[in-house]
């Protein structure tokens, strides 16, 4: 089965600073890296990497070959990422020397996905596929309607939080994962609890102590491995992306739960968002 992904592709921009600028200040940078970035493309990777099947449906502008590459390299398909004219989506990171960080983002061709493009990727799905999608594109509402008629599982991340995106998208949702602040901010904007939204599956991700599985036999807790964490930059995503490769392999939520957390625990030991997200070997080879 294909995982179809409606997500944003991002360059890095990664400056080390001795200190974040104040302002009117220009400060030199002591070191710089560029990397690839954004919601969508960290959740293809992490479910390529658990060996799922991956189309991701987005677009780019200029300067993102070396970000493509790396998702080609990672095994997912870019065959739906529309090329523009203009700036390709990008953040503008600075690291101070205490790990403090300041984000200028910019969208980019992130924001225009039209709705034909989105058809035409999910013209090759089948009933039974997944769609996910978060919140760093334009046209998730559309797209999830459509994926829902089309017979596809309905993914749907609630980052960053926006309260009416997130609304507007529940009724679509088959499956929905936030992590503990999305969640309380989505019970403030709605008055419900994560168990009383009318999604048949809901999961909070509660970093260090694991996720809350709200399904259709109440709430479940799952705890999550205990590790030293030295860089949590993607552990939603890679959560997300696994537990979505878990599933569209067959498995069921509390096996799919179970690869996700191991995933993300070991995730979270490493350095780097997409380049720091385990293969599933690797996973596969950690304590439980
Ligand atoms: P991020 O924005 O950093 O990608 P998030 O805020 O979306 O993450 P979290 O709930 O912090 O989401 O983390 C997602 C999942 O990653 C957790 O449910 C857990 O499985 C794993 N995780 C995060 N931090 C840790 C940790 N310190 N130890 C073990 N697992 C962790």
């Amino acid at each position: 089965m294909t995982i179809f992904n409606l997500g944003s592709i991002n360059v890095d921009h990664v400056y080390q600073v001795p200190r974040i600028p104040a302002l009117g200040e220009t400060l030199a940078s002591t070191d710089y890296a560029q990397g690839l970035g954004g919601k969508g493309a960290n959740l293809s990777v992490a479910a390529a990497k658990a060996g799922g099947r991956v189309v991701h449906v987005g677009a780019v502008g200029e300067g993102a070959e070396r970000v493509l590459a790396e998702l080609e390299g990672y095994g997912v398909g870019l065959e739906h990422v529309a090329r523009r004219e203009g700036p390709t989506g990008h953040a503008v990171i600075t690291v101070d020397a205490g790990g403090e960080n300041a984000i200028v983002l910019l969208p980019g061709a992130n924001m225009t996905i039209a709705g034909e493009e989105v058809a035409a990727a999910l013209g090759a799905a089948q009933a039974g596929d997944i769609f996910v999608t978060q919140n760093e594109t334009n046209g998730q509402e559309d797209a999830a309607a459509r994926a829902s008629a089309a017979g596809l599982r309905v993914c749907y991340c609630a980052a960053p939080f926006e309260a009416g995106a997130v609304s507007a998208m529940l009724p679509h949702a088959d499956l929905l994962i936030l992590n503990a602040v999305e969640a309380a901010q989505l019970q403030e904007a709605t008055g419900r609890a994560p168990d009383a939204l009318g999604v048949a599956d809901v999961i909070v991700t509660r970093g260090a102590e694991g996720v809350t599985w709200y399904g259709p036999e109440g709430a479940a807790e799952f705890s999550a491995p205990k590790v030293t964490a030295r860089d949590t930059t993607g552990a939603g995503d890679t959560f997300a992306g696994y537990l979505l490769a878990g599933l569209d392999e067959g498995q069921g939520m509390e096996a799919a739960i179970g690869l996700a957390l191991r995933a993300a625990a070991l995730k979270v030991t490493r350095p780097g968002a997409a380049a720091g997200i385990p293969l599933r070997g690797e996973v596969e080879a950690s304590p439980s």
